[in-house]
């Protein structure tokens, strides 16, 4: 535990809501899950691997969503590695060790977002070694004509309605699928305020304490996780912390496969403070409300808010914008200092987007460094001390170099 971390501890009321927070975060076994299914007989439990998916289209049918986001660094890999060659990210492995070992047996289903081959290829894999599961393909538009686009995009989602109907999830009902998109608002809304802290005062929201605040909600229901994150906020503002003279940093790449803990806190004991990030981006995803009024179509209004309100990321097509001038912008909105792009190893989307970025960075004069990971990296040292010469330089010259 660093000094800051130790102070935080001492005199935060925040620390329960973390505690809380750190066991929906560890529980890979699904427990939680579990127990909301003895508490909601016959609703269906539905995984989905990163990043996103309309988590308010299986709240409306009665869903749980629960977000995959491997093992991290807490699970063995006996049997994941035999499906996959060495040269590959770690997450695919360690989502089936989870799946093979019984852990996710609770999960009625499994949606499978167009973000990547490796994804591509787990859904085919998944279909094979759980043929008794449902389990679907995402094909996220990258096409953002609503009569294109969007209407790929309803027609699709409707397929998963009723594939999910068809096996017990509630009929589609408008007023219920509203209600969820309320709720998703709310939770929006919620973490929004999370961050908007974070950046204005980082030293009393950690990166990464707002990372398992955010990341608990992976498997709750929206209203819940807005309970949660709304009394973290509340605690955290009556913090007393002590302010660092930190540099004030971006964090890219890490959207799908996640950092361990420690390495979050290793950038900040290095003198970090992360302001954004890209960790749990699909409950993120979208950028404000999805709009839709009484009257409004709902599946339409989730279909739109993908299409004009979705952040600008590695596996999301940009047509008319330039390459990296969303994350310029980010740069400028949140007064940060740097960037550090931090991707898995192996991860194709992030590290084929990063040259571009870094191009984008450099012409705005942004310095920014990087660093690779798997999620089960255990090894800080290096990281500690390249984050730390990062910062130092920044701090002392304004650049990396
Ligand atoms: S870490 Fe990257 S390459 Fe691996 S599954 Fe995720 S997006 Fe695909």
């Amino acid at each position: 535990m660093t000094e800051q971390e130790a102070e935080n501890t001492t005199n935060d009321p925040a620390s329960a809501v973390l505690a809380r927070a750190r066991h929906f975060v560890d529980d890979l076994t699904l427990t939680e899950v579990v127990r909301w299914k003895q508490d909601h007989p016959g609703r269906l439990a539905v995984g989905y691997m990163p990043i996103y998916v309309p988590r308010p289209m299986l709240e409306g049918i009665g869903c749980l969503p629960v977000a995959m986001f491997g093992g991290g660094d807490q699970v063995d890999i006996i049997k994941g590695d035999s499906f996959y060659q060495s040269y590959i990210c770690h997450i695919p492995r360690s989502t089936l060790e989870l799946a093979l070992n019984g852990s996710l047996d609770s999960l009625d289903g499994v949606l499978f977002p167009s973000i990547c081959d490796v994804i591509r290829n787990l859904s085919g894999m998944w279909q094979m070694l759980f043929p008794e599961k449902y389990a679907s393909y995402v094909d996220l538009p990258q096409n953002f004509d609503p009569e294109l686009g969007g209407k790929f995009y309803v027609n699709d989602m409707a397929r998963i309605l009723r594939d999910l109907t068809a096996r017990g999830a509630w009929q589609y009902d408008a007023d219920k699928m509203r209600a969820a998109i309320k709720a998703e608002n709310s939770r929006r809304a919620a973490l929004q305020e999370l961050d908007t802290l974070r950046v204005k005062e980082p030293f009393r929201v950690r990166a990464s304490e707002a990372y398992l605040v955010a990341r608990a909600g992976g498997l709750l229901e929206a209203a819940v996780h807005e309970k949660l994150v709304r009394e973290f906020v509340a605690a955290a503002r009556e913090r007393a912390p002590r302010v660092y003279d930190n540099v004030r940093v971006l964090v890219r790449g890490s959207f799908c496969e996640q950092p361990p803990l420690g390495l979050i806190k290793t950038l900040e004991a290095a003198g970090c403070d992360i302001v954004d990030d890209d960790f749990q981006l699909g409950l993120r995803y979208i950028e404000g409300d999805i709009e839709c009024g009484p009257s409004d179509d709902p599946m339409r209004a989730i279909a739109m808010a993908f299409l004009r309100r979705g952040q600008a990321t590695a596996s999301r097509y940009i047509a008319d914008e330039e390459k990296g001038a969303a994350l310029v912008k980010s740069v400028r909105e949140v007064e940060a200092e740097g960037v550090i792009f931090a991707a898995a190893s192996f991860c194709d989307p992030a590290l084929l987007d990063q040259p571009m970025l870094e191009t984008a960075l450099d012409r705005a004069k942004i310095p920014h460094t990087s660093l690779k990971f798997a999620e089960n990296t255990g090894q800080f040292q290096v990281i500690r001390e390249q984050a730390g010469a990062f910062s130092d330089a920044v701090k002392l010259w304004g650049s990396a170099a």
